[in-house]
């Protein structure tokens, strides 16, 4: 800090410590970057009592979105349900976003209406003016150009897909709603049971499976904000900062729960710290930070970890034990019942002739995986569109060529290769020895 301040918060100081107690002077300090605050100024007898006012939960935005509206012609549409939808629907909203949700809705009301009236005119009719009233439609238009304001630096979303978009993983689907949904939708249940849900998920299995897909629609179905890093993007972006990024997206996380922290691609960033390259030392760092980030985070606050990998040999054994990743889940193959119903979700919007059999798809696919599928079809309706372009609806036979350009993720080899693994971590943690063991082909 410069000489400036150093004499600004000196004299500050003087004055506080100047103060009679139980005077008649208060002193309200105000701040959003606590840790930039001069530590002299937070001791006993200056600022001694820090309250923190956090991002309001859904019962808080209600009250704050009754205030703000409280003067403003609401239309019928518009009634104490739809307003606690949408305190429902505006996670991470503080106080001031939720006034420019209002302010952008009533200025949608007001431009609907201003055509009509003559300003010229001296009086505008009262008929007019009552027409002014903010209906469903206008807030709905607002919500898509307010966004909350706590989320710039580390991106937050609320993602799209559903679990009616995740084709098969029924075993996968279970245990994370287990894992994630449960303690997030009803805490309660395990204080009741005694027992604490697990802090962290591990998703492992080959490319393409559906990992991402799951930890998002997990995170919408609980109605959980969604932050989500990939490995290698974090070190790029955030060079040398890696440990500094780890900090603000707990930080953040802690701020927008319910919240779902979704890490790809964790190998990249937590590999085993072993070997003493430059690189090595820096995971080791990012390591450290996340163990005592994951450590630190009270069980049933909101925040669960889901981490995705395909090299689930390359992690940390430090990272898998208990009260961390210590829910392992292999994301593997997709039986046929599961094929079929990815087929059937990425056709749904394919007009597909009828000679196309989605039994028999699903019965040809064996080591497909669902990013294969996705591309399968997309392939088939190219060329499809390639032969004739004003061509209606998709035949078979586009979808057995695109089979055999589209090959599948998955062979004996690699699936052994998950199953080795995943037995091993059922017998318990893996040990750091047996780990390097199994190689990846
Ligand atoms: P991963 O994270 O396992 O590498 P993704 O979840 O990113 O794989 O999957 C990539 C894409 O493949 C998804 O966006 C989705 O369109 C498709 N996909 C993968 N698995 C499935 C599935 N089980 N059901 C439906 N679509 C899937």
């Amino acid at each position: 800090t410069g000489e400036v301040e150093r004499r600004v918060v000196a004299q500050l100081l003087t004055m506080m410590d100047g103060l009679e107690e139980r005077g008649q002077v208060v002193v309200i300090g105000a701040t959003n970057r606590l840790d930039a605050i001069d530590p002299a100024l937070r001791r006993p007898g200056r600022f001694d009592r820090e309250i923190e006012i956090g991002v309001p939960d859904a019962g808080g935005r209600l009250e704050i979105l009754q205030i703000h509206t409280r003067g403003v012609p609401l239309g019928s549409d518009v009634d104490e349900k739809y307003l606690e939808e949408i305190a429902k629907n505006t996670q991470a909203f503080v106080g001031a976003d939720l006034l420019a949700l209002v302010q952008e809705a009533a200025m949608r009301a007001l431009r609907r209406v201003l055509p009509d009236i003559n300003l010229d005119d001296d009086l505008i009719p009262q008929e007019k003016l009552e027409q002014i009233v903010l209906i469903r439609s206008d807030f709905e238009n607002a919500l898509r150009e307010i966004g909350p304001s706590a989320m710039r630096e580390v991106l937050v979303e609320i993602p799209s897909v559903k679990w009616a978009d995740v084709g098969g993983l029924d075993n996968v689907k279970q245990e994370i709603i287990e894992a994630v949904e449960w303690p997030i939708t009803k805490p309660e249940k395990f204080v009741q049971m005694g027992i604490k849900p697990p802090k962290g998920i591990l998703l492992f299995g080959p490319p393409g499976t559906g990992k991402t897909l799951v930890a998002q629609a997990v995170a919408n179905e609980s109605n959980a904000n969604f932050i989500s890093i990939k490995g290698p993007e974090m070190l790029s972006k955030w060079v040398g900062e890696s440990e500094r990024a780890i900090r603000e997206i707990f930080k953040k996380a802690r701020q927008v729960a319910p919240c779902v922290v979704f890490f790809d691609e964790i190998d990249s960033i937590a590999s085993a710290r072993s070997s003493m390259s430059e690189d090595a030392k820096v995971s080791e760092r990012v390591v450290n930070q996340l163990l005592t980030e994951l450590d630190g985070l009270e069980a049933l606050k909101e925040i669960v970890v889901i981490a995705a990998t395909n090299r689930p040999d390359m992690i940390d054994p430090a990272l898998l034990r208990a009260g961390r990743f210590d829910r392992l889940v292999l994301v593997g193959q997709s039986t046929r019942e599961g094929r079929r119903s990815i087929f059937q979700i990425h056709t749904r919007n394919i007009p597909l002739a009828s000679d196309v059999s989605i039994d028999e798809l699903a019965n040809i696919t064996e080591g497909y995986v669902g990013a294969d599928i996705e591309a399968v079809c997309r392939e088939a309706v190219m060329l499809a569109l390639r032969e004739n372009f004003n061509i209606e609806n998709v035949d078979m036979k586009y979808f057995m060529e695109a089979l055999n350009k589209v090959r599948p993720t998955l062979s004996e080899n690699l699936m052994g290769y998950y199953k080795k693994i995943h037995e091993l971590f059922k017998g318990g943690m893996p040990k750091e020895e047996t780990s390097s063991y199994i190689g990846y082909r």
